[in-house]
């Protein structure tokens, strides 16, 4: 994944995290009792606001506390679906929600608890709901929605509630005994004195994931992956069970609790009639009605693997899940649904679960289609010297997915790019699935847009003016050009090693650099008009625009005063601007203009800052074929590590008053069926106005395990 957007701090999923096995036996399926649906239970009404019409702005802002903004992303094309393929999301989408509760459990013990003690406090407190306690209390419990837990989804560090702790047991006895989590016969004295600690005292279950070694990184973790089991004890456990010499190794440990339970270590497995059992029946009652409108055998081959792996708990059966998944590529409508990335596991063994359900974007396919067809056209028109160019050359098949529901740990903040599956030996044999989240990235472009962030550092109203018309478009057709023409152009001369042997430490960011180029020599380029993907040169203009000041200041924001560059896309971003802005600097290509005290880069020459992209492009693809290091890392240090230590403190300083939320996350589109006498006749797509009320509603039909488990 490439060319994220510096203000859209969404996590990237890139696999190879996990090792599976393959090959196998047959799964031992047992018959689970058949779960109650949802279909009963009462719904809380949420406010949904209607699809805009085309052309029409879409409302993407939902929400802003803390350090978060939530959003929502529209579902283009869903409307326009089949019948059928409509209902297969709909049901993939209830078994993508009907996990919630897992990755709840998974983070900590007391998060269902603590959840619940929220909701029914927010659903039933009889005291001033303008009061600051409140308030307080609600902007907590959207924090703890926001992370699935009471721990910060990035610093994993225990949040410190705003209100203290005789105000939250006066709010908890102000509220609806019936709606909290009382256990065993325990009164609300009981709960109170649990969860008082929970809260508030700074030492009890301080950080989620430890990775800070010299201690005992379980133990001093949170998370519930391990019961009273010490770092030794799990490795010792698992380097008994694991085969060094497995070409296809089992991925140890990814569905299960690791437990002491009398002395001895068990593994508590997440199946059906296992650990989480309640939640997994719904997911596994949802997979099967999504098995019925399968679009085909492909999808109904890795849906069948699924539900089997669910009931089962065996490995082997993942895995078998995993080989038939990667093998549908034709359908329309697609999921991920699983204990899946082990990040929040200080060990690395045990997954997250996580849901997906999206559909192909087909605008998005069209245009990757368009240039990739085109991809020799472009080789044989660069500015690179004959010999380094490709005689041959295919276009990458970039796949850009659209997001219809997103549940567990890939919600409410989301992946923009997902690689699966993770086991090394099933990507090399089988292959994997690599796709961008289109609709997210467009949501998050156009809240960036509308934060003020980009306006603060342009100039002039010509600027500003093409980047609010262009500026989605040209951020997707750049990112286009970049993965499928820029990484596939090009060619190493003979007997030149690749560049991680001969560019070593800045292959990555010269690699960068050069796909980067690629685009930016072609954004400016008349065939793109004429292949129909832009209508004017204008919006090459908004790309030169955007890259030029996001490489000079912009993407200085994400520094912290005295540092310098080191990540490989930040370097090659200033890379370009730098250089492009040194060597046009007698010709005026990029002028420096200040004003009111404010730095600006205006480019004034659009067409010779393209001979310039297109001169360092040249010299770059000369460095990789030729595997020049020397000249390969005077560029990279010489342009794309040093930053300008006044620059840098005045874009804190612009940057500051738009109190841009580092981290973004969504609101889930709601698919709602049409039905008529139990017969689904249509699904629509709705979009909730509110953060707190889908979460509230969630808490309501989804909410499946109990809160100790
Ligand atoms: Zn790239």
């Amino acid at each position: 994944m490439d060319k994220f957007t510096p203000t859209a701090v969404l996590a990237v999923f890139i696999g190879c995290a996990t090792s599976l096995a393959g090959c196998g036996r047959d799964d031992n399926n047992e018959p689970a009792s058949a779960p109650a649906t949802t279909d009963t239970t009462e719904v809380v009404e949420l406010e949904t606001i209607p699809a805009p019409e085309p052309g029409e702005p879409f409302e993407v802002r939902a929400d802003r506390f803390a350090d978060v903004e939530v959003l929502r992303y529209q579902v283009p094309g869903f409307a326009e679906m089949p019948l059928p393929q409509k209902k297969l999301a709909y049901f993939l989408a209830q078994a993508a929600l009907a996990g919630w509760d897992i990755i709840w459990d998974q983070n900590y013990e007391h998060n269902l608890r603590v959840r619940r003690t929220l909701a029914a406090v927010i659903n039933s407190y009889g005291g001033d709901r303008g009061s600051d306690d409140y308030l307080a209390l609600l902007e907590y419990a959207k924090r703890v929605w926001f992370a699935n837990g009471i721990h910060h989804h990035y610093s994993s560090l225990k949040m410190q509630p705003g209100f203290d702790q005789a105000a939250f047991e006066a709010m908890v006895r102000e509220s609806d005994p019936a709606l909290l989590p009382l256990e065993n016969g325990g009164d609300v004295d009981a709960l109170l004195e649990l969860l008082g600690p929970v809260l508030f005292d700074p030492t009890v279950a301080p950080i989620k994931v430890n990775l800070d070694s010299g201690q005992d990184l379980l133990l001093s973790s949170a998370t519930n992956y391990y019961r009273g089991v010490s770092q030794a004890e799990a490795e010792a456990f698992y380097a008994a069970r694991i085969d060094q010499d497995d070409p296809r190794p089992i991925s140890w440990g990814l569905n299960s609790q690791l437990a002491k339970i009398d002395g001895k270590l068990v593994e508590r497995v997440w199946k059906i009639g296992g650990m989480y059992s309640p939640a997994l029946e719904q997911v596994v009652y949802w997979l099967e009605r999504a098995l019925e409108v399968a679009e085909n055998e492909a999808q109904q081959a890795w849906l069948e693997a699924l539900i089997a792996y669910y009931r089962s708990g065996d490995l082997k059966q993942y895995d078998k899940y995993n080989i038939a998944w990667v093998k549908d590529t034709d359908s329309r409508v697609d999921s991920v649904n699983g204990f899946t990335e082990v990040y929040g596991d200080p060990l690395g063994y045990r997954g997250a679960w996580e849901a997906m359900v999206s559909i192909r974007d087909l605008e998005a396919s069209k245009r990757i289609s368009a240039l990739a067809e085109n991809a020799q056209w472009f080789e044989d028109n660069s500015p690179l010297r004959e010999q380094d160019k490709k005689p041959s050359v295919v276009g990458i098949s970039a796949k850009v997915i659209t997001i219809v529901t997103e549940g567990g740990d890939a919600a409410p903040l989301t992946p923009i790019g997902v690689n699966l599956p993770n086991a090394n030996w099933i990507r090399k044999e089988h292959g994997s699935k690599s796709v961008t989240l289109g609709n997210i990235i467009e949501s998050s472009e156009q809240s960036s847009a509308e934060s003020g962030l980009h306006d603060e550092f342009m100039l002039t109203e010509a600027e500003k003016d093409r980047y609010h018309r262009y500026g989605t478009l040209s951020y997707f057709l750049d990112v286009d050009l970049h993965e499928v023409i820029g990484h596939a152009s090009g060619q190493i001369a003979p007997g030149v090693g690749t560049p991680k042997e001969t560019l070593k430490n800045y292959a990555s960011a010269l690699e960068e650099t050069r796909a980067d180029l690629v685009a930016l020599y072609y954004m400016m380029d008349p065939k793109m008009v004429e292949l129909g993907l832009m209508p004017s040169l204008e919006v090459g203009m908004t790309t030169y625009d955007r890259n030029i000041r996001n490489g000079l200041m912009i993407q200085l924001q994400r520094l912290k005063p005295g540092e310098n560059l080191q990540q490989a896309h930040m370097r090659n971003r200033q890379l370009i601007a730098g250089w492009a802005y040194e060597k046009g600097n007698a010709d005026n290509v990029i002028e420096k203009v200040t004003e009111d005290g404010k730095t600006y880069f205006v480019i004034r020459d659009y067409d010779a800052l393209r001979q310039l992209f297109g001169q360092l492009l040249r010299e770059v693809q000369r460095i990789k074929s030729e595997g020049d290091y020397e000249a390969g890392k005077a560029l990279v240090e010489t342009y794309g590590v040093q930053v300008d230590q006044a620059l840098h403190q005045e874009v804190l300083e612009r940057v500051k008053p738009l109190d841009i939320a580092p981290y973004k996350g969504f609101i889930q589109a709601e698919l709602v069926p049409v039905e008529d006498s139990g017969e689904i006749l249509d699904v629509v797509v709705e979009y909730p106005i509110d953060f707190a009320r889908q979460m509230l509603s969630y808490e309501e039909n989804f909410s499946f395990l109990p809160v100790s488990n």
